[in-house]
């Protein structure tokens, strides 16, 4: 197989649901992700932080109420710590995975900050789902006590949803470019990455979540990388999702990509930026390809065995 630059996302909802099960999940991801190192492809690494920012989120505010001097924690705020606690349980699981296969590459995580705009529209209607999954009373509850606004989540329940504004720029890029030059192995952009916006000269943090796979997108295109992956819940994208007619796609072009987002077949908020940012890094540049699927499959979907390959 060619050796190729490969940006790698993993979902948020693959990491566990609390420390535990994180532990857990992120060494059979290492095993998933250390597997296409030993091919010899370049690996980069970003993840999701819906549920842990969710996590992060709440514990923070009953923080503030317990404690009077708190003030609130910002978004952004909540973004790093997860960046930080992820990309470290995750930097070890990949150099004890590569120890354990006598690979000796460094690997460690970059905290990633990127720039939005202020006037995104995102900010005036919340589109991301953060947290965990509720029940319909539960969301009643918390959208009466504490205006966080809820959607029902792709047949899993309801969720907060909080402003998701588009990435621009990432800050760190120049640092995480000469990481990887070097043959270092980088976590980067966690969460969608800090959001943050300049004044005058300086970068101020926002309440927001950018979306990991818009940002990974962004970050596999400044890296011209060859290949963007996305691991994550299932296996291949539906059309027809969850309906009687539901069909698994293999192989589609970014135009057969943008009919079936045109047409509706993608949730917003799960499945929809998925599809929307492969196709945004497949058209950026020729030979550009991009996979969507489960991470425990990723070493079938990079050997075309499996998976939604997303081509020019
Ligand atoms: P991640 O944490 O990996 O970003 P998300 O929950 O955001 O995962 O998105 C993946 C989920 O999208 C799937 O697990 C599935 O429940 C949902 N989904 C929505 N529409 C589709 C579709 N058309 N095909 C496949 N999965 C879909
Ligand atoms: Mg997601």
């Amino acid at each position: 197989m060619k050796k190729m630059r490969i940006v790698v996302a993993l979902g948020g909802n693959a990491l566990g649901k609390n420390l535990p099960e994180q532990y857990i999940a992120v060494k059979e991801t290492a095993k998933a992700i250390v597997d296409l190192i030993e091919y010899g492809h370049e690996v980069i690494i970003t993840h999701g932080n819906g549920p842990q920012v969710g996590m992060i989120d709440s514990a923070m505010s009953l923080f503030a109420k317990e404690d009077s001097v708190q003030g609130k924690t910002p978004l952004s705020m909540c973004v790093a710590m997860s960046q930080a606690y992820i990309g470290y349980d995750m930097q070890n699981a990949l150099r004890r995975e590569m120890r354990e296969r006598a690979i000796a590459r460094p690997v460690s995580t970059v905290l990633t900050q990127v720039r939005v705009d202020r006037q995104d529209e995102a900010f005036l209607s919340p589109s991301k789902p953060i947290g965990k999954f509720m029940t319909k009373e539960e969301a009643d509850f918390a959208r009466e006590k504490y205006g966080h606004i809820f959607i029902e989540d792709s047949g899993r329940g309801y969720r907060r949803v909080v402003p998701s504004p588009k990435p621009l720029e990432i800050i760190e890029l120049s640092v995480i470019r000469s990481m990887v030059e070097d043959g270092d192995i980088v976590v980067c952009c966690g969460g969608g990455g800090i959001p943050v916006y300049a004044v005058s000269e300086h970068l101020k943090g926002v309440s927001a979540v950018i979306d990991k796979d818009y940002a990974s997108a962004l970050l596999a295109k400044e890296l011209d990388a060859d290949m963007f992956v996305i691991l994550t819940a299932v296996e291949k994208v539906a059309i027809n999702y969850k309906k009687e007619n539901e069909q698994y796609l293999d192989t589609i072009t970014v135009a057969q990509a943008k009919g079936y987002m045109e047409q509706g077949h993608f949730q917003k908020g799960s499945m929809y930026e998925k599809v929307d940012a492969c196709a945004q890094f497949v058209s950026s540049k020729n030979g550009r390809v991009a996979l969507i699927t489960e991470l425990s499959k990723a070493k079938d979907g990079l050997l075309g065995l499996t998976g939604t390959r997303i081509e020019g």
